[in-house]
């Protein structure tokens, strides 16, 4: 899937993992800058979710700023 950017800072990312279920698929990205997100892609209503970003002590870090 193309086009997917980080949810947090809209950079690119990359794709860690990719896990078929029976909803559908689950993808788990990286970005550019260490932020980790999941997306789940139901197949039949072909939506896809981003799951809560996992924030990492580097971005709270740069929220401090
Ligand atoms: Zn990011």
């Amino acid at each position: 899937m193309r086009g997917v950017k980080c949810p947090l800072c809209d950079s690119w990312v990359e794709r860690m993992t990719t896990r078929k279920t029976s909803e559908g698929v689950t993808r788990r990205y990286q970005c550019a800058n260490e932020h980790r997100f999941n997306t789940h892609e139901r197949v039949d209503m072909r939506s896809v979710i981003v799951a809560a970003p996992q924030t990492s002590e580097r971005m709270l870090d740069d929220g401090q700023d």
